[in-house]
């Protein structure tokens, strides 16, 4: 960890209400915004944060505002980024971060870790410890992290070859930011260094954080290896709000970490709770319980389907190829024709010859 400190001067303020918007309620949220970040009110003093696009996050985060300190989850996908939304903060609040908590140990949610000041401590699942420590191989060598970041100079290239190509000046503007946006990425890949929580669960952790009227309940809850083996949801009882990392989010996640046999049961330990909004490690604020069971029934015979291609003895790189999951294309529009990503068919044979 490093010594960054908060930057006295301020971004740029972008102040406004938000007009009634479809997935938003009927409630009128508080929205206010930093050049880098979006932040939303989604109850008293609990922030969904999202990236405005000048800054490559890659994934949400949630800041928990309280009287003395503020809790943030999930760190971003570089340091970088992470500096972003800590100098972004301030348009929200002036309470200091005193917790920073990791919903799972993947780059795009834990790699900006390593940015936030001494003293602040991270708290995370056990699992996501020994990853982010190197106990358990080296996360920036693991096919995840490898296999969304090696494209990165490629895209910049691409991107670089489609600037100079474009007449238009408009689109020549907009690739051109395209193309800083992901130059500056690639370049902060660079200073990644896996930091690890500091502060460890095994099943369950409450926090107590101090607010205007009273305490605010924060349970921190892991309900079985899902997305990875050490997913932690944080759960806000009062506000009926719970933050789902990747182990929920509104379409499919990736699942090349994942114990695909084991989530759907992992999944109902989250829908027994009780809670009207869950706030997705990607995209926006969900209200509706109801993509959680469609979820379930996906990874269940996804589970079947390629266990069968197993048994028969298909190779993982042709059963990617032919499992036909368009079943489910009333659920998920993309499903329009056979094959799934090969990094979970190759997780999952993975699995099955353990
Ligand atoms: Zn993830």
């Amino acid at each position: 960890m490093n010594n960054n400190k908060f930057p006295l001067s301020l971004p740029r303020l972008l102040v406004f209400l938000l007009i009634l918007a479809p997935g938003f309620g009927l409630a009128q949220d508080n929205v206010v915004e930093s050049d880098s970040h979006r932040f939303v009110e989604v109850a008293d003093g609990v922030w969904l944060v999202t990236g405005t696009g000048s800054v490559y996050t890659m994934s949400n985060s949630m800041v928990l505002v309280g009287e003395f300190d503020t809790l943030v989850v999930d760190s971003h996908v570089t340091p970088a980024a992470a500096r972003a939304l800590l100098e972004s903060i301030p348009v929200i609040t002036d309470k200091p971060v005193r917790y920073l908590v990791n919903s799972h140990y993947h780059f795009d949610h834990a790699h900006g870790n390593q940015a936030f000041p001494d003293g602040v401590e991270i708290i995370g699942h056990e699992f996501t410890r020994a990853k982010l420590n190197g106990d358990i191989g080296n996360v920036l060598e693991e096919n995840t992290f490898k296999s969304f970041s090696d494209g990165v100079p490629t895209l910049v290239a691409n991107l670089e070859r489609q600037v100079a190509d474009a007449t238009d000046p408009t689109r020549k503007a907009q690739l051109q930011e395209t193309t800083r946006v992901q130059r500056d990425y690639m370049n902060a890949i660079q200073e990644v260094v896996p930091t690890p929580p500091s502060i460890t669960l095994e099943s369950e952790m409450t926090l107590f954080q101090v607010v205007a009227n009273g305490s605010r309940e924060i349970r921190l809850l892991h309900f079985g290896r899902a997305h990875t083996g050490g997913d932690v949801v944080i759960f806000l009882p009062q506000e009926r709000v719970v933050f789902t990392g990747d182990m929920m989010l509104p379409g499919l996640a990736y699942m090349g970490d994942g114990h695909v046999d084991e989530w759907p049961a992992s999944l109902e330990g989250l829908k027994a709770l009780d809670f009207d909004m869950w706030l997705p490690g990607h995209g926006p604020v969900m209200r509706s319980k109801e993509p959680i069971a469609t979820f379930q029934a996906y990874l269940r015979d996804l589970w079947e389907k390629t266990s069968q291609m197993h048994r028969r003895g298909v190779s993982w790189e042709q059963a990617a190829q032919q499992i036909d999951m368009t079943n489910h294309s009333g659920n998920y529009a993309q499903l329009t024709s056979p094959g799934v990503d090969p990094r979970a068919i190759r997780r999952i044979y993975q699995l099955l010859d353990d």
